[in-house]
């Protein structure tokens, strides 16, 4: 593989789950060791970011603020585990070091947190970020502000008393080391909007004080370069939420989708009107000052490299930039290709009928994904009889068929700018075979899973409609493209009265009727298994 200026390229580890036995190994192969088990679950697949539309000083800054998230595996260690260096010079077998790397510490992420290193107990459910003797009611006796603030370590001093050091004192050589290497890119930075950020984002590494580097990212529209640095979810403290945990991606914007994006969100409520329902239904106008974007991130490290991997990033947390400025919503597009090329054509190959395959395409599977979040700006959130959110009137099942009206409705978006010419030449066709080849995708998530409930009732609903037919002496499928059109405006508009009537009773009787899987499907699920499709990617990188 060529490493050039144009190009990065970032390796990724692909988790495969594998729920049914494996046959019988022959009498001359040895039995794999359970940790062989665990490690054949991932693998490897390279990833390219195109940096050609760059400057030479972008180009310049990509590598320094690889180096500045680096950092953030270092800290994410010490606030997951403890002294990594320790840890590994005690394991002499490269495949379990290799699995700890993967894991950031001994505690299997893929496996309930399991330890997979002997004699290390289980994982401290406060992770490193408190003493691990620690117990909730001690730490609850004497909390103040700052042994519970998002941006202190808790110890314990020789005499028992709990102290909190700030982070930026904790971890000062690596956080000081980061800080030095955003002030060096800020300093290539050409973009007067990125300048400012990477030189708060410095100061605030140096002082926990993060809204303002919050406020100017958000205030930052034109960069082509980004990236997302510092403590900032606190899933990893799990005795208590409070503590952040360090992480960073480094990403390109791309600029063509990004564009494209923006231009869509400004014609929704024009789509809004033409939306298949009554016009009592369709009466809100759509916002159309939401901040969604496509990258393509080059490095990923601490907390986001760790466990599963996302494919978008909703910031920032502070409620107060959020009600000053909003929040962003970041795609980041070839981390989708990857899922696209490593789950996506297999399940293709496996489950569409050969003449309508060459119809799944990244592209449209890509728009597909865009759309779904354009379309969420659509429709009422407001029920149409008496007072009220459509959330609050659907409770619980509220999700779930706002997920579906997403995937419904993006459709019907990428059906009618189509028609309008405004897709290029695409053939409406892909978008329609690629959902279908999506939804076995999404319905493997399973039914605790909002999408994959919303993808087994639209899998249902549209089957019922004639949309698809499934050959059952191969167990393929095949779209009839005039049904799935009708199918999918039936269902939008299902949908949009069931929130516009808040109608509860109706929906929870609908989808625990239409979520069921049907011994075909649940065959054709099995297949997907046995053939060693994966269902979630993870990463693995190096420069
Ligand atoms: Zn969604």
């Amino acid at each position: 593989m060529k490493r050039n200026i144009s190009t990065i390229l970032i390796a990724i580890l692909v988790a495969g789950c594998n729920p049914t036995p494996t046959p019988a190994p022959a009498l001359e192969k040895k039995e794999p060791s359970a940790m062989q088990k665990k490690m054949a679950q991932y693998i490897t697949v390279q990833l390219t970011a195109d940096t050609a539309g760059l400057s030479e000083k972008e180009k310049q800054m990509l590598p320094l603020l690889i180096d500045a998230a680096k950092t953030m595996d270092e800290i994410f260690w010490m606030e997951t585990y403890g002294d990594k260096a320790k840890l590994m010079s005690s394991i002499s077998d490269p495949e379990i070091r290799r699995y700890a790397e993967i894991n950031y510490g001994p505690w299997d992420r893929l496996g309930d947190n399991k330890p997979f290193v002997p004699n290390v107990g289980d994982k401290p459910k406060g992770a490193a970020f408190y003493p691990s003797d620690l117990s909730k009611e001690e730490f609850e006796k004497v909390a103040t502000d700052q042994l519970k603030s998002l941006y202190t370590i808790v110890h314990k001093d020789p005499a028992g008393k709990l102290t909190a050091t700030p982070y930026h004192e904790a971890f000062a050589d690596p956080t000081k080391r980061a800080a030095d290497k955003l002030k060096q890119a800020a300093s290539l930075a050409e973009d007067p909007g990125l300048k400012k950020y990477l030189e708060l984002r410095a100061d605030a590494l140096l002082t926990d004080k993060y809204q303002p580097s919050d406020l100017a990212w958000m205030d930052m529209k034109s960069n082509n370069v980004d990236v997302v640095i510092g403590p900032i979810e606190t899933y990893e403290d799990e005795l208590f939420g409070y503590k952040a945990g360090h992480e960073a991606y480094v990403l390109i914007k791309d600029k063509e989708w990004s564009g494209r994006l923006a231009k869509y969100i400004g014609m929704l409520p024009g789509l809004q009107r033409a939306l298949p329902v009554p016009v009592e239904y369709k009466r809100e106008t759509p916002g159309t000052n939401s901040d969604l974007n496509a990258y393509d991130a080059v490095f990923y490290a601490g907390e986001a490299n760790s466990g599963p991997k996302t494919i978008a990033i909703n910031l920032p947390n502070d409620e107060e930039v959020q009600l000053k400025k909003g929040t962003r919503r970041l795609q980041l597009k070839n981390v989708m290709r990857a899922k696209f090329d490593k789950i996506v054509v297999p399940i293709n190959d496996s489950l569409i009928t050969p003449e309508q395959r060459k119809q799944v395409t990244f592209d449209a599977f890509f728009s597909n994904v865009m759309f779904h979040e354009v379309a969420h700006g659509l429709g009422i959130k407001n029920v149409i009889k008496g007072k009220g959110t459509v959330r609050a009137a659907l409770k619980e099942q509220a999700g779930a068929l706002e997920e579906a009206k997403a995937d419904v409705l993006g459709l019907f978006l990428v059906t009618q700018l189509q028609n309008k010419g405004e897709l290029g030449n695409a053939d409406v066709k892909d978008y329609l075979v690629s959902f279908l080849a999506s939804i076995f995708r999404s319905v493997r998530f399973g039914g605790s899973d909002a999408h994959g409930r919303a993808n087994r009732m639209e899998f249902n609903f549209l089957m019922q409609n004639g949309a698809f037919i499934r050959d059952d002496a191969t167990g393929t499928y095949r779209v009839d493209f005039d049904k799935m059109q009708t199918g999918v405006n039936a269902l939008s508009e299902k949908i949009l009265k069931f929130q516009g009537d808040g109608d509860y009773e109706g929906v929870k009787a609908f989808m625990t009727e239409m979520i069921k899987i049907s011994p075909s499907l649940q065959a054709d699920l099995a297949r997907l298994a046995s053939a060693n499709i994966p269902i979630d990617i993870i990463f693995d990188q190096g420069k």
